[in-house]
C-alpha cells in the first residue's frame, strides 16, 4: 500500500479563478496529446521542440478556457481528457521510497490563503494520477553527476534544514555541507552538517544574496533587467511557510541533481524579496516564484547545472 504524505494544516478548495489557465505554457503530456491530435481539438495545440502545448489567446490564456471561465475539455469530453498537469494542479506529486509526497503550487490563491478542505481530502482524486509517476531516490539521490547520497542521508539533510532557526539558515548550512560532501563523499554528510551548524554565520540577508553573481544571472534569465536591495520588508512568515511547503513536496530531488536544486532554493528567497519589493504584493511575489523558479524547472537546467559546478569549484574543502 502506498503511503501518502500531505502537509499538515494545509487546505485547498478551487475557487475557479482560472489563474492556472493563463500566463504560462500549458504542457500536454504525450498520451493526452495523442488523443487530442486525432480530435477536432487538434487546432488548439502547438508543438515546440517535440513537446505539445495548448495554444494561448491574445490575453495569454489557455485556448481551452471558455468565456464562462471553465475548461472546454473538462466539460466535454470530461476531466479525464485534460492534460495530466492540469488534472494535478495545484498539487505536485513526487513518488519516493517512503511513498508519495504531495506538494502544492503557491501560484494558486486558494493554496496561498490556505482556504478550504484539508489536503488529504483529495487523496482519492489524486490516486488516479499516480500510474506514470517516476520513482525518485530509490537507488540514491544524485548530488552531482558523479556522487550519490543514500535516501536516508537525504532525509537527514532535509531534517537539518527544517530544524534550524529558519529554513533560510538551514538552506545555507545544507548547501555548504552538501558542497563539501560532493568534494569528499568518503566522509558522512552528518559531519559536514554539524560543522556547518557550528561554524557558519547566519546569512546576512538580503544583501549578501542580492550581490550574488548567480542571482543576477538567473534574474536576467527570468526577464528582469537588474536588482537592487529591497526597500520594502517582504513578509518573512509567509516565506518560511512557502519554503517548508516546497521542501515537503520534495522539490530538492526532482528533475535535477540535488546540489543544483539546493543552490537554486537557497537563492529563491532573494527572488521572493525582489518581486515583493517591485510590486508590494505577496500574491505577485509567490506567483512569480512559482512560475519562474519552482514549476518550470526545465528552462533553468543548464544554468542550474553551471551554478552547482561553480559553487563546488569555489568551495574550500575542509581538511
Ligand atoms: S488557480 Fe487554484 S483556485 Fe484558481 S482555478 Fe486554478 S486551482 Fe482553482
Amino acid at each position: 500500500m502506498t503511503n501518502w504524505h500531505f502537509a499538515p494544516g494545509r487546505n485547498f478548495e478551487c475557487s475557479q479563478c482560472a489563474r492556472c489557465c493563463r500566463g504560462w505554457r500549458i504542457h500536454i503530456d504525450p498520451q493526452t496529446a495523442q488523443t487530442l491530435q486525432s480530435s477536432p481539438f487538434r487546432k488548439q495545440l502547438e508543438v515546440k521542440d517535440g513537446r505539445t502545448f495548448a495554444r494561448k489567446n491574445a490575453q495569454e490564456e489557455c485556448t481551452f478556457l471558455t468565456p464562462q471561465r471553465l475548461c472546454q475539455l473538462h466539460s466535454q469530453p470530461g476531466t479525464g481528457a485534460k492534460p495530466a498537469g492540469c488534472r494535478q494542479f495545484p498539487f505536485r506529486l513526487t513518488r519516493t521510497p517512503d511513498g508519495i509526497f504531495v506538494g502544492t503550487s503557491f501560484s494558486c490563491p486558494s493554496i496561498q490563503s490556505n482556504q478550504g478542505e484539508p489536503l488529504a481530502t483529495y487523496q482519492a482524486e489524486l490516486e488516479s494520477l499516480t500510474e506514470r509517476l517516476p520513482l525518485w531516490g530509490e537507488s540514491g539521490v544524485p548530488v552531482c553527476p558523479s556522487v550519490l547520497l543514500d535516501w536516508s542521508e537525504y532525509l537527514r539533510l532535509e531534517k537539518h534544514i527544517l530544524e534550524r532557526e529558519t529554513v533560510e539558515i538551514g538552506l545555507a548550512e545544507g548547501l555548504w555541507a552538501l558542497g563539501q560532501y560532493a568534494l569528499r563523499p568518503d566522509r558522512p554528510l552528518e559531519g559536514y552538517l554539524l560543522q556547518a551548524a557550528a561554524a557558519l554565520e547566519p546569512p546576512d540577508e538580503p544583501l549578501m544574496l542580492m550581490e550574488h553573481h548567480w542571482f543576477h544571472r538567473l534574474l536576467a534569465h527570468c526577464g528582469e533587467k537588474s536588482a537592487r536591495a529591497p526597500s520594502r520588508k517582504a513578509p518573512p512568515a509567509e516565506l518560511e511557510t512557502y519554503l517548508r511547503a516546497l521542501l515537503h513536496g520534495k522539490i530538492l530531488i526532482n528533475h535535477r541533481p540535488l546540489l543544483g536544486n539546493l543552490a537554486l532554493l537557497h537563492l529563491l528567497p532573494s527572488f521572493y524579496r525582489f518581486w515583493f519589493d517591485q510590486s508590494g504584493s505577496l500574491d505577485h511575489a509567490l506567483d512569480l516564484c512559482e512560475r519562474k523558479i519552482a514549476t518550470h524547472p526545465n528552462n533553468l537546467n543548464e544554468l542550474v547545472e553551471k551554478m552547482a559546478d561553480d559553487f563546488r569549484d569555489q568551495l574550500d574543502p575542509v581538511l
